[in-house]
């Protein structure tokens, strides 16, 4: 006995004993059965997963050169704390992010120079006129919203961008699973197929961008994304005329953890890609090492546009690079619900004329049933559900990019290994519902109560299939960490 190793159950967890009657590993507790070769092969990628090594460097050389901080002020909000930097062109007199006075607060000293910055493409005007295009087509937003509010000033805003290059060497273990369904007389069945997939190979990432701005909401950050990089230049102080800069305020240390949590999000989408004739894979574990992680920092262009309605603060953003506007709406209560019933009556009177011509047709007479009326609520109710979800999304536009995947460097996906591994397979059978059956009558719930609800005493041997004895109904396998 050289291999003393214990195996447990990767459907319930419990211990596994050799069957010598199948010749396969076997578990007593829930009758599944392994190979030994996949409980080897499963039990090796757990092991030698590895934990991620993202490490970076955050060295910046930015150092301000002779006369570079020249005639550039901080001024500061006594409202809502803001600071921000201006040159002696700008100006600037109004907080860009709650609209109050600014006041100087004095020479503009130090911190770190950007190593970066995108200029602004788009003027004013182009942020005036994509916010009016913002209101359009929003059937739920208030009429008197876009003549009614205000926009005190639209303000040109650098917002302090830490950026991450960097080429990750990743491992990641999914779970995969095929199903299978078919039925006979009186039962259904599905039949699950676990597999471990294993994928390791490498993935470039240019310039993901993480908010170094406290004042800035990250959400909204991340909604007016992506800049597009080819418009990159070395940072000069001249780019500041005519704009006020944020000052950053989160240093690179602390947004690593962000830049991190993006990478690994996109390693895990983009091998998935290579993952495939499965119904559904699931990152189990995943590995992620950098090599040459460096950190920038860099100003980006943003236009930012405050408005108050109704004594409600509302911030609209756009992208001073590529134009794409975000900020959230806010809903006309009385017209979602004339939309809502609308629909509503609209669906359900629908489904209730198909009711009454397929009765004309196939019996040629009105047959309108209670559950007839019944489903046709329903169906209206689904409807104008549905139709006024998809109207309420359109006066959302802010929320966090869950990837990075617009700064992946492109076609530097290279995959080394490839190995799915075959784990097990159940049998779930669940009893046929009885209205199923050939002789579909009012008498058949007489029939049904007949029937037990378990398992019938002999087995029933699904055609074609492996048939896995004692797969008891409603166990699912258990998740693994
Ligand atoms: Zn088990
Ligand atoms: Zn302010």
């Amino acid at each position: 006995m050289a291999d003393m190793q214990e195996y447990k159950c990767l459907s319930c967890g419990g211990g596994l004993e050799f069957n010598s009657a199948v010749q396969k590993m076997k578990c007593p507790f829930c009758d599944t059965e392994f190979e030994m070769s996949a409980l080897k092969a499963y039990d090796e990628e757990t092991k030698t997963a590895g934990a991620s090594d993202m490490k970076w460097d955050v060295q910046s050389s930015g150092e301000w050169g002779a006369g570079e901080l020249d005639g550039m002020s901080v001024y500061g909000c006594q409202s809502c704390g803001g600071e921000i930097v201006g040159d002696a062109t700008t100006a600037a007199t109004k907080c860009p992010y709650c609209d109050n006075p600014v006041v100087m607060k004095g020479q503009f000293s130090g911190a770190l120079k950007p190593d970066y910055v995108i200029p602004f493409k788009l003027d004013k005007k182009a942020a005036e006129n994509a916010l009016s295009n913002h209101f359009k087509g929003k059937k739920l937003l208030p009429r008197v919203f876009s003549s009614q509010h205000h926009i005190e000033e639209i303000q040109g805003l650098y917002v302090p961008f830490w950026l991450f290059d960097t080429d990750a060497d990743a491992t990641v273990r999914y779970k995969a699973l095929k199903k299978k369904k078919w039925s006979d007389d009186k039962f259904n069945y599905v039949e699950t197929s676990s597999y471990s997939v294993l994928r390791q190979g490498t993935l470039g990432f240019t310039k993901v961008p993480v908010d170094g701005s406290t004042k800035m909401p990250d959400a909204l950050m991340e909604s007016v994304e992506p800049y597009d990089y080819k418009d990159v230049k070395e940072f000069q102080s001249a780019y500041l005329a005519g704009y006020v800069a944020d000052k950053y305020d989160v240093d690179a240390e602390a947004s690593i953890a962000r830049a991190n949590e993006r990478v690994t999000k996109s390693v895990e989408s983009s091998f998935k890609k290579t993952v495939t004739g499965y119904d559904s894979v699931t990152p189990e574990h995943t590995a992620v090492s950098l090599k040459g992680g460096k950190v920038s920092y860099a100003l980006l262009p943003l236009w930012l546009l405050n408005t108050n309605w109704n004594s409600e603060k509302f911030v609209f953003a756009m992208n001073g690079q590529t134009g794409k506007i975000v900020g959230n709406l806010p809903m006309d209560k009385s017209a979602f619900w004339k939309y809502f019933m609308m629909w509503f009556c609209g669906g359900a009177v629908g489904a209730v004329v198909l009711q009454i011509l397929y009765g004309l047709i196939a019996n040629g007479s009105v047959s309108l049933t209670v559950p007839g009326i019944v489903g046709a609520a329903v169906i209206g109710l689904l409807l104008s559900f549905f139709v006024t979800s998809g109207m309420k999304g359109q006066l959302k536009t802010v929320g966090m990019q869950a990837r990075a995947d617009s700064y992946e460097k492109a076609n530097s996906l290279k995959m080394r290994t490839n190995r799915d591994t075959f784990l097990f397979t159940k049998v779930e059978k669940t009893p046929k519902p009885q209205a199923s059956t050939a002789s579909a009558s009012a008498t058949d719930t007489s029939t049904a109560t007949a029937k037990p609800a378990t398992k019938p005493a002999t087995p029933v041997k699904p055609p074609a299939q492996v048939a896995k004895p004692g797969a008891r109904p409603g166990q699912t396998p258990s998740q693994k960490k």
